[in-house]
C-alpha cells in the first residue's frame, strides 16, 4: 500500500517568460526544513519553490544557525557596518528544487536553531539588521550557477518584523543613492502582534540617517511614543501582503491592528490578503514518510477510512491509550501561546473528558500552558496525552490519526494546521478568525456542504457547542462526517494558486516607482 512520492517535474520551458519574469529574493529569519518554529518557517520553505515552478528565478535567504549539509561555502565574505562596528558575514549556498537557498553565516546565528528568538532585544535587533543588510546584497555577491541575479526585475519579499528593515535599507541606503533603483520590495505580514517595538533611541545603532527616523516613530495608547520597525516597512515597501483576506481586514481594525491599524489603513491601497498553501511534498497522506512505520499507513481519499483507522490504532498504541476505533480522537498541535486559545481547551477539558473522547496535544511555549498540558495528561491518564516538546514526526502522526483537530485560536493570521488536517481527512473545529475563517467552510447538514465546524466567539460555550456538533455527527451520522473529511482531502490547498497571486503582487510592485 505504501506509495513512493514522485516530485512534480520542473518545467523545462518556464511558463512565464519575458518582461514579467522576475528575480525574487525571499528573506526570513526561519526557513524549513533547516529552521522552524511555526508557519513562517513552512512558508519560507515552500513559497520559493512554488514561485520557481511559475518560471521565476528565486533565491531564499535565511541565517545559517548550524552547519547544513546542503549549504556550501561560497568563499564570499563581505563586511557590513552595523551597530557601530564592521561585521563580516559569509555566504553559503545550495541549489535544490530549482531554488537558490542562501544561508548567512555569522557567529551571532550559530547554535540558535532551537532558540531563534532568544537573547536580549538588542541581540535580536542586531541579528535581524545584519540579516537584512546581507540579504539585500546577496544577489550581487552569491555566484549562483556562475551568474549573479539579474540587473533587472529584482523584487525582495521580506517576511514579518524580523526582516522589516529590508525595505527601509533598500530605500534609504540604495535607491535614494541611485543604486538598485530597479529593485522593489514586498513586505509580508505573518503576525502583526510582533512589530519590533522599542524606545525611539534604539533606532540609532541601526544605521538609519537621522532625517528618516520618523519612519519608525509611532504613538499609540499601548506603547506611547516608541520605535516600530514594522511601521517603517509599511511605509517604504512597494506592496504589502497579509497571509489571508480575513487577516488583511482584521489588521486594519482597532482590535486586530495592535496599534498599526491607522498606518495600515493609510497604505491599504498596496495591501492584499493571500492565504498560505500546503507543501504537498511534506504534507500528503499518500506519501508521508512518518506514516510508513510503527503500524501507521499511507492513504488517499478512497482508502481514507481504513488508512485513518490504522493510523488511529498506531497512535493509540504509541501513546499507551486504549485501542478502540470507536472513541473519537481529538488533537491539537501548535505553539502554546495566548494566541492559540490553549486556555479554552483547558477550560473545556472536563467537559470533553465527560464526552468520552481521547485528547492528544502536542506543543511547546509558555511555561504555565506547558504545565497545563502535563496536568491534563496526569488527571486522565487513560484518555489524554499532553506532549510538551517540538516533534515534526509527531505532528504528522497526530494530524493523520485524529478524527478532529482543535484550533480555538484567538487570532490566526492564516494557520497551517487546519489546512494540513483537511489534507489528511481530519475535520477541523476552528474559531472563525483570520485565515481560519477563509479556509474552513462551516458544515451545513441540509446542503451537505462544508469542510469543518467554526464558532464565532472565542469562549468556552461556543467552542464546546462546535465540538458537540462534531461529536454528534461523528457518532450518529458517520457517512456525513466522512463526507466532510473527504471534501477537505479533495480541496486544492496547494501553493500553486497562492503563488499565482503572489506573482500578481510582485509584478504590480515592479511597475510602481
Ligand atoms: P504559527 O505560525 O502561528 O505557529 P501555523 O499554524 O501557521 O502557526 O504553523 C504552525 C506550524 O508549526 C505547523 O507546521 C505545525 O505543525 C508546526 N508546529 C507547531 N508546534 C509544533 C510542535 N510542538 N511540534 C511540531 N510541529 C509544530
Amino acid at each position: 500500500q505504501q506509495q513512493v512520492y514522485e516530485p512534480e517535474p520542473v518545467a523545462e520551458e518556464p511558463p512565464l517568460c519575458g518582461e514579467n519574469q522576475l528575480n525574487v529574493v525571499m528573506v526570513g529569519i526561519e526557513c524549513a526544513p533547516w529552521s522552524k518554529t511555526g508557519g513562517l518557517g513552512d512558508v519560507m520553505g515552500a513559497l520559493p519553490k512554488a514561485l520557481k515552478r511559475r518560471g521565476h528565478r528565486v533565491m531564499a535567504v535565511a541565517p545559517r544557525y548550524a552547519s547544513y549539509a546542503e549549504g556550501w561555502e561560497t568563499g564570499v565574505r563581505i563586511r557590513y557596518h552595523i551597530f557601530g562596528k564592521d561585521e563580516e558575514v559569509g555566504y553559503f549556498h545550495g541549489f535544490i528544487d530549482g531554488v537558490d537557498w542562501v544561508f548567512i553565516d555569522h557567529p551571532c546565528f550559530h547554535g540558535r536553531e532551537h532558540d531563534i528568538y532568544g537573547g536580549s532585544r538588542q541581540d535580536i535587533q542586531f541579528r535581524c539588521a545584519l540579516l537584512c543588510k546581507a540579504a539585500i546584497e546577496a544577489p550581487w555577491h552569491v555566484p549562483c550557477g556562475g551568474s549573479v541575479y539579474g540587473d533587472n526585475n529584482l523584487v525582495y519579499l521580506a517576511n514579518d518584523w524580523h526582516t522589516a528593515l529590508l525595505p527601509v535599507y533598500l530605500q534609504v541606503h540604495y535607491r535614494e543613492h541611485n543604486k538598485l533603483t530597479f529593485a522593489r520590495s514586498v513586505f509580508v505580514i505573518h503576525n502583526i502582534a510582533h512589530q519590533g517595538r522599542g524606545p525611539m533611541d534604539e533606532v540609532n545603532p541601526m544605521e538609519i540617517p537621522g532625517h528618516h527616523h520618523d519612519l519608525f516613530r509611532l504613538y499609540d495608547p499601548i506603547g506611547g511614543e516608541h520605535m516600530n520597525i514594522m511601521k517603517a516597512a509599511f511605509i517604504t515597501s512597494h506592496r504589502i501582503v497579509a497571509v489571508s483576506h480575513g487577516y488583511a481586514w482584521e489588521c486594519q481594525t482597532q482590535e486586530g491592528g495592535w496599534g498599526l491599524d491607522n498606518t495600515l489603513r493609510e497604505h491599504s491601497w498596496k495591501l492584499r490578503g493571500i492565504v498560505n498553501g500546503i507543501d504537498y511534498t511534506e504534507w500528503s497522506p499518500t506519501c508521508d514518510l512518518n506514516l510508513q512505520s510503527d503500524g501507521y499507513q499511507n492513504y488517499n481519499v478512497s482508502s481514507m477510512r481504513e488508512g485513518k483507522a490504522a493510523c488511529k490504532r498506531a497512535l493509540q498504541r504509541e501513546m499507551g491509550l486504549p485501542e478502540d476505533p470507536n472513541i473519537p480522537m481529538l488533537g491539537f498541535v501548535g505553539r502554546l501561546d495566548y494566541q492559540k486559545g490553549v486556555d479554552l481547551i483547558r477550560d473545556s477539558y472536563d467537559w470533553m473528558m465527560g464526552e468520552g473522547v481521547q485528547l492528544i496535544m502536542l506543543g511547546s511555549g509558555r511555561g504555565d500552558l506547558e504545565d497545563s498540558l502535563r496536568e491534563m495528561e496526569a488527571n486522565r491518564h487513560g484518555q489524554c496525552r499532553g506532549w510538551v516538546g517540538f516533534s515534526s514526526a509527531m505532528a504528522h502522526r497526530i494530524t493523520a490519526a485524529c478524527d478532529i483537530l482543535l484550533m480555538p485560536s484567538r487570532f490566526e493570521p492564516c494557520g497551517l494546521n487546519q489546512l494540513y488536517a483537511m489534507a489528511y481527512g481530519t475535520v477541523p473545529v476552528v474559531h472563525a478568525v483570520g485565515g481560519l475563517r477563509d479556509t474552513v467552510q462551516n458544515y451545513n447538514p441540509y446542503e451537505n456542504t462544508g469542510t469543518g465546524w467554526s464558532f464565532q466567539w472565542a469562549d468556552g460555550g461556543a467552542f464546546r457547542e462546535a465540538i458537540g456538533n462534531a461529536l454528534y455527527t461523528y457518532r450518529s451520522y458517520r457517512e456525513s462526517f466522512d463526507g466532510i473529511a473527504r471534501r477537505g482531502m479533495e480541496s486544492d490547498l496547494s501553493w500553486d494558486k497562492s503563488a499565482e497571486q503572489y506573482e500578481e503582487v510582485l509584478v504590480a510592485a515592479k511597475y510602481q516607482w
